[in-house]
């Protein structure tokens, strides 16, 4: 998810310039030392000092303003003679543009998310501000954007087209092709957009900051994990309580989300959870913090931009670069609120009888009624009492190093991919950390490089995981240029006693971005803008990373092939194994529900808003028709929904539950179940080792290896002969009774 963050962040920045490129004119040129600007297969990042950035920057940044001007005159003077301007004299020169300044650039924002320090972080400010204004200039030059209108797809490769569409696609949304007078409109409201948004995000964290609550007595912070009291104790020792201790208090609550989230799972008293619980659903709603006015002004904006660029509303602007369509997007609404909404009435009743049993009374106070600040908390007592499964226990049996094996296993079995260790002399000079292992991937004509990161590094490496493309295929005169992607996670750092041991979250997070990472080595695309994950729709760029979390989840083969006691080889125990799965669907229509609502409330706020309606109001009237447990009167979470109004989410919240779908449907196909001549009972394909490897084939052959270079859905259809129904990830959560028998029963 990150990593998508940061590709979304790039496009906000405009004309992609963020991305990984490298070019041709860049081997020809004398690296001079400087390892940034060095061309080898891997990119030598073991000493990059911020002196290297800051030149290879300059001097690529002032390379790139030369190309632009050159192509621009040679196509300024064609289009002037009216001579056809050519997809070669266009293409490529474009890609070199992006990739002079893009490729040391990209390198720079890997090193800050794994090597930070404030050196780096000093280059970045003095640096971001020339590499976005050369972007705009880039995205907006006029020069290039007739020569693409005028450009003639149809002698072009598929690719070629797709490369094309996104190029006009991309500057026709930045304006480029206004008139004068409402291209300075256009930029007005473009530039108060920008304005809002980061008051809107301001406004939050300020908000948030404010807010706290000193708990002076033991029973206020009982229950709550010690990690939680420990920090709480130092915050109120930070804010003047000089004598206080994690044992005898004070303690200081806040709403960072690393308190609010244990508060309300934890804490058994139950009016601080009601004190936090009030303030987080009314963040930002109070001066000076207030954002109600900039959620209507921004709704108002985002509606006349639309306008301009010629869509009925923002909500058609945003899907017309999205595989999604409307009808495909509410349909899917329609049907998973059939589901999940009688499911959520359930929970909810089987919660309200919990929160009242006597085991439940022995230890909380007795409940009158099941308000908002309770649900959380019960829900995880409910849970512990039925799966009853120690968390920390079940880490023994997922050592890193085993679990990695698994998914190259699983990449063999399925893709036909060979997987070799980057010989430690090659590796030397890249890794930017001792720990940083690499891997050559290939199958058929693709091939790559995957270099993972595995373990935390506080000081210096950002938090949670990701996957980034740093270099990405193409081919040139030079010749091809093979992918190399990064994953990076933040598993617990292996003793001398015991390997890294992942939880089983963390097992999946790793499956998600290889899946990331096959998406980008695997790749059969020659233009850097479409291959890889480069130039896939945001809402189906999450489709390869959670299809692969699947493997993880349903197929023993997969599981049991790496889930060994670290100590002991012994195979996780098939009870455990059971509860684990059954946990996994544990209250699954209450939180689709709650997705759902999101979604919606994104969907229709963008959706023909008119100045003057209450967005407030809006959120509330779906609350009132969709949610088991409507909000507090005095919540306001459209203040605080950063998502939408402060991130790259508008009008696009729904790519969350799309790529669910999407990725849900794919893993289904392998699931489906095969009829064989020799048995009368239908079996999951899972255990058709043939069914698989024709399947998988199939796969790779589509979604991994097309990349950006054809349009989604029909990549989809490819592989799976329709379009994606939301039935499997119904029956995967356990929402709908899957009719094939055996095949999805575990
Ligand atoms: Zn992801």
């Amino acid at each position: 998810m990150k990593w998508l963050l940061a590709v979304l962040l790039a496009g906000q920045a405009q004309g992609k310039g963020i991305r990984v490129r490298t070019s041709r004119t860049l081997a020809l040129e004398k690296a001079q030392g400087n390892p940034l600007l060095e061309e080898a297969a891997l990119p030598p990042l073991t000493a990059v000092s911020a002196q290297d950035v800051r030149s290879a920057m300059e001097t690529k940044l002032a390379a790139a303003g030369t190309a632009l001007k050159t192509l621009e005159d040679t196509l300024a003077a064609a289009l002037k003679k009216g001579t056809n301007v050519t997809y070669d004299q266009l293409g490529p020169k474009l890609e070199d543009i992006y990739e002079l300044y893009g490729r040391p650039w990209s390198m720079f924002s890997h090193l800050r998310s794994v090597r930070d320090s404030p050196e780096l972080r000093g280059v970045e400010k003095e640096l971001r501000p020339k590499v976005v204004a050369f972007g705009q200039v880039l995205s907006q030059s006029q020069t290039l954007y007739r020569a693409l209108v005028q450009l003639n797809t149809s002698t072009l490769t598929e690719a070629q087209r797709r490369v094309v569409e996104g190029e006009l696609l991309g500057r026709q949304h930045s304006g480029v092709s206004l008139n004068e007078t409402m291209a300075k409109v256009f930029n007005n409201v473009s530039k108060e957009l920008t304005e809002l948004s980061t008051e809107f995000s301001n406004n939050v964290v300020d908000a948030r900051k404010r807010w706290n609550y000193t708990a002076f007595l033991k029973e206020e912070v009982a229950g709550l994990p010690a990690r939680t009291v420990q920090s709480a104790a130092a915050a109120a020792k930070a804010a003047g309580f000089t004598n206080a201790t994690a044992a005898d208090g004070p303690w200081l609550l806040t709403l960072d989300p690393t308190v609010l989230g244990p508060v309300l799972l934890y804490a058994q008293n139950r009016s601080v959870r009601e004190k936090i619980y009030r303030a987080s659903a009314a963040l930002a709603s109070q001066e000076p913090f207030d954002n109600t006015a900039k959620v209507n002004r921004i709704l108002e904006l985002r509606q006349k931009m639309a306008g301009m660029l010629g869509y009925s509303d923002y909500l058609a602007l945003s899907l017309a670069s999205k595989m999604a369509t409307k009808s495909a997007l509410f349909k899917l609404l329609a049907d998973v609120k059939a589901v999940a909404r009688p499911a959520a009435e359930k929970d909810d009743l089987e919660l309200k009888v919990f929160a009242r049993s006597p085991e439940q009374r022995g230890q909380n106070p007795p409940l009158e009624e099941l308000k908002q600040w309770d649900r959380a908390f019960y829900a995880r007592n409910l849970e512990q009492s039925r799966y009853q499964f120690d968390g920390e226990k079940l880490r023994e049996y997922f050592p890193y190093p085993a679990v990695l094996q698994g998914i190259f296993h699983l990449a063999q079995r399925l893709f036909n991919v060979t997987v070799k260790p980057v010989p430690e002399e090659q590796l030397k000079a890249a890794r930017w950390e001792p720990s940083v292992e690499g891997y050559e991937l290939t199958r058929g004509a693709a091939s790559g490089f995957v270099l993972v990161d595995p373990y935390s590094r506080p000081s210096e490496k950002k938090g949670g995981a990701w996957m980034q493309p740093l270099v990405s295929r193409r081919l040139t005169a030079a010749g091809m240029r093979r992918p190399v992607a990064v994953v990076a996670t933040n598993f617990p750092q292996p003793s001398s006693e015991r390997p890294s041991l992942l939880s089983l979250r963390e097992v999946s997070t790793l499956f998600h971005e290889f899946g990331h990472a096959l998406q980008q080595v695997l790749t059969l695309q020659n233009e850097s803008s479409i291959s890889g994950v480069n130039g896939i729709e945001w809402d189906a760029v999450e489709v390869a990373s959670q299809f692969m979390e699947y493997w993880a989840q349903l197929d023993r083969t997969t599981l049991f092939s790496f889930a060994k006691h670290f100590n002991t080889s012994e195979p996780l125990p098939e009870d455990l194994y059971k509860r684990v799965l059954e946990s996994k669907n544990f209250r699954s229509g209450s939180s689709l529900l709650g997705q759902l609502y999101v979604t919606t409330v994104d969907l229709q706020l963008h959706q023909g808003y008119k100045i003057g309606e209450d967005p407030d109001a809006i959120a509330k009237g779906i609350a009132k028709d969709l949610l088991v447990d409507p909000p507090l009167p005095e919540s306001h979470f459209l203040n605080s929904f950063s998502h939408i109004f402060a991130g790259g989410y508008a009008a696009g919240y729904y790519s969350y539950l799309w790529s669910r779908v999407v990725s849900a449907d794919a893993f289904s196909a392998f699931d489906e179940p095969q009829v064989s001549w020799w048995w009368p009972l239908k079996m999951s394909g899972l255990s058709d080792e043939q069914h698989i490897k024709e399947l998988g084939k199939r796969y790779a052959d589509t979604v991994l290896a097309m990349g950006g270079g054809r349009n989604p859905s029909q990549v989809y259809t490819d592989f799976r002969g329709r379009s994606p129904t939301p039935d499997a990830l119904l029956q995967y959560n356990g929402l709908k009774p899957a009719l094939f028998g055996l095949a999805f029963s575990r």
